[in-house]
């Protein structure tokens, strides 16, 4: 790599690696075991101005936003290409950062790299549209144009994939942007910007700054020469980042977080429903923003499949990222720990009834941030673990009795990122599936997510979309176009003299 000064990673403006102007760096450790990963400039609020300046520059040159839709597509499946050569030492990276397994790590690289391959391909699928103005002198059309400079800020849950759902349709639009991962897990993006650089894209159109969301990301949400944000992290920020944007009125994507619903059914498959409903509420140690928190289960079969539920998360083995036994890795940090920690205490305060976990992750795991797979059961509607994010291994257990009951208690939260139906009865799968609120719907499935189809949230899980056609279409303006093949005088104002 290039970017190393004396085996500091730096940040990336206007096609230079560059040290903070203040010199300050930060120490990335593995959350699984507190080993120091690497060392990371600190940039400044001063570093950011300057990136968004290389930023609007290059964007105003018009060096990227003028090639060929086509060769910018062509540069995305380079893109992947590099990522597919370099995957092992990508996955790495983001394992040892994240503290997620490699095997989650390797699996996110894959998406990464569909998702830059889907949107190389559709690069050049937006002709713009004619339209009929209903005069045989006017040619009406309509075209979609970049945004200009785009300010990104990812967290560190996925940190890449979050990134690469922003980056890949910004450039395949043709627009600029200044990238701000979570300080916790940088590594991955220094890569990506090592893969632009490498594949020659032109100096400032990406740009990268390291360090504290509220001095460093902060800009990006209120400068001036920023024209959208683009947000994912949790809902606290979220509204700073739309509130600092209202000043300028930018453009604002956010994806926040999620209370997903995962409703069972009495005549689900049950094997393959238990089996998800571990996968929903656990898989990355319920570090996902679409986890299936909120089981949501048919009383009939409540007692069999919450006790089956709890048979197999006590089975569960955690261990840090390079252990092959593991099966789910640690909390991001200790602050996180203490925060889930709360999180079912109070949980268990306001009368939900623990079944297993609600400890840290035992004598074997005493330097990392482990948390044991949770189940809280006897939940019920306003209860502050039905209600928050707990953003960790822990799900909820609410029974339902009716089709209609089992709709209001999915729908009662103020967030609508994802959720789940479980039965047999394709009625019952359709019906629900339409009344849920939320952005994306599994039937008999939870989690798989595909880079052609939308995502994103109803209510307060966000706004806008990533992935698919939209996702595309958000890093663009329309514009109409509307030319007077027979210019005439138009006599709405009588000539005096
Ligand atoms: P976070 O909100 O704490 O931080 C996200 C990013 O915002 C980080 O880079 C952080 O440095 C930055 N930031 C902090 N303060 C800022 C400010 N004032 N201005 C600008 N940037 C600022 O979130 P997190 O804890 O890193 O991530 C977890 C959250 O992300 C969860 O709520 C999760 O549900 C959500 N998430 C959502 C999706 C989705 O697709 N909807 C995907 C992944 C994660």
């Amino acid at each position: 790599m290039t970017e190393k000064t004396a085996g500091i990673a730096t940040l990336y403006i206007d096609g230079q690696w560059v040290p903070s102007s203040s010199a300050a760096t930060r120490t990335v450790t593995c959350p699984a075991d507190g080993t120091e990963v690497g060392i990371v400039s600190e940039a400044t609020a001063e570093d950011t101005e300057k990136a968004i300046a290389a930023a609007r520059k290059a964007f105003d040159s018009r060096v990227w936003a003028d090639r060929p839709a086509a060769e910018r597509g062509d540069f995305l499946l380079d893109v992947a290409e590099a990522i597919r050569q370099r995957k092992d030492e990508f996955a790495r990276a983001e394992a040892l950062d994240s503290g997620k397994r490699l095997v989650e790590a390797e699996g996110d690289m894959d998406d990464i790299i569909a998702c830059f391959r889907y949107f190389g391909k559709i690069a050049d699928q937006h002709p713009g549209r004619l339209v009929d103005a209903g005069d045989a002198t006017v040619i009406s059309r309509v075209v979609r144009e970049p945004i200009g400079v785009c300010g990104m800020i990812t967290p560190w849950n996925f940190p890449l994939l979050q990134a690469a759902w922003k980056i890949a349709p910004a450039l395949a639009a043709g627009n600029a942007f200044v990238i701000k991962p979570a300080e916790l897990t940088p590594h991955t993006t220094i890569l990506m910007m090592d893969v632009l650089d490498t594949l020659g894209l032109p100096a400032g159109v990406a740009n990268l700054v390291l360090g504290d969301g509220g001095v460093v990301g902060a800009p990006l949400s209120s400068h001036p020469d920023v024209d959208m944000v683009s947000f994912t992290g949790g809902l606290v920020t979220g509204r700073k980042v739309a509130e600092a944007a209202a000043a300028t009125i930018k453009k604002v994507a956010l994806e926040l977080g999620g209370k997903n619903p995962n409703v069972v059914f009495a005549d689900a498959d049950f094997e393959a429903a238990v089996d998800n409903a571990l996968n929903a509420g656990f898989l990355d140690s319920g570090l996902v923003c679409s986890a299936g928190a909120r089981l949501i289960v048919q009383d009939t079969i409540a007692e069999r499949f919450v006790d089956e539920l709890v048979r197999r998360a006590e089975g569960i083995v955690m261990g840090g990222p390079l252990d092959e036994k593991a099966e789910t890795g640690p909390l991001i940090s200790a602050a996180h720990r203490d925060k889930v920690t709360d999180y079912v205490r109070r949980g268990i305060e306001e009368g939900a009834r623990l079944r297993t976990g609600g400890h840290w992750g035992g004598p074997e795991h005493e330097e990392g941030c482990f948390y044991a797979p949770t189940v809280l059961d006897q939940c019920t509607s306003g209860m502050s673990v039905v209600v928050e994010e707990g953003f960790g291994p822990v799900i909820t257990v609410e029974t339902f009795s009716t089709e209609e009951e089992a709709i209001r208690i999915a729908n009662d939260t103020e967030y609508g990122l994802a959720g789940a139906v479980w039965t047999s009865d394709a009625g019952t799968a359709n019906r629900v599936s339409r009344r849920l609120r939320h952005g994306t719907i599994w039937i008999n499935d939870y989690h798989p997510y595909l880079p052609q189809a939308e995502w994103g949230g109803f209510k307060m899980s966000g706004v806008g979309r990533e992935l698919g056609a939209s996702g595309l279409e958000e890093y663009t303006e329309a514009k109409h176009i509307y030319q007077n093949t027979e210019p005439a005088v138009s006599h709405w104002f009588p000539r005096k003299n």
